[in-house]
């Protein structure tokens, strides 16, 4: 049964790179970076065993770069391919020419890719199996039919008009008002033709106090499809996640089941295999739920799934993706942990602007409970043209209230970083501030607080350390040598 996979290539960098050759290391499967100019001292190429320069920074001509990716793997032995989160996760193209070149894609199959990569498609087929869809319009070429839509069916501002190819929150307008509407349709198809290669967009109500709750699922090419629970993602900016957790604080056990196996429901009729996520909006004040969107990759937030369910998503992907069966059926997986991510983003966290440059002092937190993954080192540089995030924090604790403090302990007293801006202070008032405690929030959370959270910052001084170090360093010398010394 199944192939064997000698060699992996992963198609990709920082964060999402390291992980998966954690996973490839743990099982000796040996690994092969890619860089492109900027990034030949980076973390994933220390790691993998062996590296192919790929191109210059710019995104499409290295890790944009699908020819040079599979000419890499070739040149490199790498007999299999691991997109990660970003980039090429979701190209359904890629994972074709993949598969055309006799490699093996450890992904769904590029077929699915392509269906639930467009958010028509995708809309539609939920609709089909009787999964709740926003109110909205699919087919949208002019304010006009908006208009129409909006007072046929009684739907009042604000709205949201999306970008059908659109992802990483990228794509999305929200009109509060109708003097807005022309100017927002139009920035809405320029941005998704300029971002994604294609201006269709479609129209949804904006759901007020929402939820982003999402489903982990995981498939072979059996038939057998195993849902690992869910993970709240309502904390965001720009409609881009930044604190995850699972279990997800604002739902009970019957929501929880039917979230978890409408998501099943999906994902079976469309033959899906791998890793996926099915994403959720909720609405808090009517408790109702609709159907946002399917990713068809590793998710960067996974890692909380896997620390509740003791499983590692990246070897479930290698795993199906040579034909093996899923070791384990639904009744077998029991979450029996709470788990709390920051997504630590090289961004200032005022404002959230990149800030980029050598990371000049790295102190990673330790202690019990805590899982780290970062995409750089000590010394290493976080050049200006990739995402911006180089490093989760990850806590786990046996309730919500534990996995808080664990976090809290992880950002006030163990991390240092110099060099560059991160989120960190940002992270931490959001964490301590009642309402998060509380479980009380919603998409919303950040822009409604932010003057709070901002004044909740608190710098730490490393002139503070230092004089804690002399003060140490005072006393011992008054004391003279000591008999341990
Ligand atoms: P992407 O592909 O960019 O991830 P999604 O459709 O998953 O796009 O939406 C990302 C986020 O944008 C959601 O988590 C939610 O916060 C917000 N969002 C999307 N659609 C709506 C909507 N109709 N109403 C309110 N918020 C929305
Ligand atoms: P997930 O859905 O896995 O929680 P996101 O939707 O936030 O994560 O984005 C997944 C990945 O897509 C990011 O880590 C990044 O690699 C890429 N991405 C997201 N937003 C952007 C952006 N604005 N520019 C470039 N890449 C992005
Ligand atoms: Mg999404």
């Amino acid at each position: 049964m199944g192939k064997e996979i000698r060699k992996i290539l992963i198609a990709n960098r920082g964060v999402t790179a390291v992980r998966v050759m954690h996973t490839c290391r743990d099982r000796k499967i040996p690994t092969t970076a890619v860089y492109s100019t900027p990034d030949r001292l980076a973390h994933h190429v220390f790691m993998a065993d062996s590296a192919v320069h790929i191109g210059e920074a710019p995104p499409a001509e290295s890790y944009l770069n699908m020819e040079k990716m599979i000419a890499a793997a070739i040149q490199s032995r790498s007999d299999a391919i691991h997109p990660g989160w970003g980039f090429l996760a979701e190209n359904h193209k890629f994972a074709q020419m993949v598969i055309d070149a006799g490699l093996t894609w450890i992904g769904p199959p590029p077929k699915v890719i392509e269906a639930l990569g467009d958010k028509i498609q995708a809309k539609n087929l939920a609709q089909k199996v009787n999964v709740p869809t926003i109110p909205g319009i699919l087919d949208v070429t002019n304010v006009e039919q908006i208009k129409k839509w909006m007072k046929h069916d009684k739907v009042t501002f604000p709205i949201m008009i999306k970008a059908v190819a659109g992802g990483g929150g990228r794509g999305m307008v929200k009109v509060e008002n109708t003097n807005q509407l022309v100017q927002a349709f139009a920035q809405a198809r320029s941005e998704a033709m300029k971002s994604f290669g294609d201006d269709r967009v479609l129209v949804e109500k904006y759901i007020e106090r929402g939820r982003h709750i999402e489903v982990q699922v995981v498939g072979d090419e059996y038939g057998n499809i195993v849902h690992l629970y869910e993970r709240e993602c309502t904390i965001q900016r720009r409609n881009q996640k930044i604190i995850e957790e699972a279990p997800s604080p604002s739902i009970n056990d019957d929501l929880r089941k039917e979230l978890c196996f409408t998501a099943i429901r999906l994902m079976r009729e469309i033959g899906y295999t791998s890793a996926g996520t099915v994403e959720f909006i909720f609405d808090s004040s009517t408790k109702k739920y609709y159907f946002l969107e399917v990713n068809t990759r590793l998710q960067v937030e996974h890692g909380i799934t896997e620390l509740i369910t003791g499983l590692d998503i990246v070897g479930i992907m290698i795993d199906v993706a040579t034909g093996k069966k899923l070791p384990f059926k639904q009744a077998d997986i029991h979450p029996n942990r709470w788990a709390l991510e920051v997504r630590l983003n090289a961004e200032d966290p005022r404002n959230f602007s990149p800030s980029f440059g050598t990371i000049t002092r790295l102190q990673v937190p330790q202690g019990p409970g805590v899982r780290i993954a970062a995409g750089a080192y000590e010394g290493a540089d976080i050049p200006p043209y990739y995402d911006s995030l180089f490093m989760l924090l990850i806590t786990a604790g046996s309730d919500r209230g534990d996995a808080i403090r664990v976090m809290d302990r992880t950002l006030s007293r163990n991390l240092r970083i110099e060099g560059v801006k991160t989120l960190a202070p940002l992270l931490l008032s959001i964490i301590r501030h009642p309402a998060f405690k509380a479980g009380e929030f919603s998409t919303r959370f950040i822009e409604e607080n932010m003057k709070d959270l901002v004044s909740m910052f608190k710098e730490k001084n490393s002139e503070d350390e230092v004089l804690k170090i002399a003060r140490y360093v005072a006393e011992i010398s008054a004391l003279g040598p000591q008999s341990w010394m």
